[in-house]
C-alpha cells in the first residue's frame, strides 16, 4: 500500500495502531491547510506559480485556496501593503476562525520591501501576528513551498490548549485583537 502521508508516532501491533487524538489532529491538519491568498502585487504572481501545475500546491493538500475568511486556515499576505489597505487586511484576519496561521511572502510585506515610505506599511507584523516570514523580492516557488512546509510543521506541533492559553491571548491583546 502506498504511503501518502507519516504516520504519527505511536504503538502498532497485529491489526491495530494508536496514538493520541492531538497527533492524529495535527497529522490531519498539517496536510489540508487551507490557504487565502492576500495578494497585492508581484509576490503575488509567484505565489501563482507556486500552486500552478510545475510546483503544485496539491501536494501538500493545499490546493484549494479559500478566498472566504471563514473557511480558511493560512492567510498568506503577498505583496505590498498601503497603510490604506492595512484595515482591510486586520479585518480578513479576525474573520477567520481560530486555530489560523499567517504567512508573510516577501520583502515587502514583511518590512515594507523598497518602499520606505509614508504611504507604505513597514511590516504586516504591525498590524497582525506573523508565524512565517519568506524572504526575497521575489522569493522563488522553492522558498514559498518551504514556507508552506514550516508552517506545517507549525500546525502538527500545535497543542490544543494553545489558542487559550494566557501567553496567547496576551499575544493577540498586543495587537489590540479581542
Ligand atoms: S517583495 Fe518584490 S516582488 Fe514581492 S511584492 Fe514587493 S516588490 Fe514585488
Amino acid at each position: 500500500m502506498t504511503e501518502i502521508v507519516e504516520a504519527p508516532s505511536g504503538y502498532s501491533g497485529h491489526g491495530f495502531f494508536a496514538t493520541s487524538l492531538e497527533k492524529a489532529v495535527g497529522m490531519a491538519r498539517k496536510n489540508s491547510i487551507w490557504p487565502l491568498p492576500f495578494a497585492t502585487s508581484c509576490c503575488g504572481i509567484e505565489f501563482m506559480a507556486t500552486a500552478a501545475s510545475h510546483y503544485d500546491l496539491g501536494r501538500f493538500g493545499s490546493e484549494r485556496l479559500s478566498f472566504s475568511p471563514r473557511q480558511a486556515d493560512l492567510l498568506m499576505v503577498m505583496g505590498t501593503i498601503a497603510k490604506k489597505m492595512a484595515p482591510v487586511l486586520r479585518e480578513v484576519y479576525e474573520q477567520m476562525a481560530e486555530p489560523k496561521w499567517v504567512l508573510s511572502m516577501g520583502a515587502c510585506a514583511s518590512s515594507g520591501g523598497i518602499f520606505d515610505t509614508y504611504s507604505v506599511l513597514q511590516g504586516i507584523d504591525k498590524i497582525i501576528p506573523v508565524d512565517v516570514y519568506v524572504p526575497g523580492c521575489p522569493p522563488r516557488p522553492e522558498q514559498v513551498l518551504d514556507g508552506i512546509m514550516r508552517i506545517q510543521e507549525l500546525v502538527q506541533k500545535e497543542e490544543f490548549g494553545r489558542r487559550k492559553s494566557p501567553e496567547y491571548l496576551k499575544m493577540l491583546e498586543g495587537y489590540g485583537i479581542k
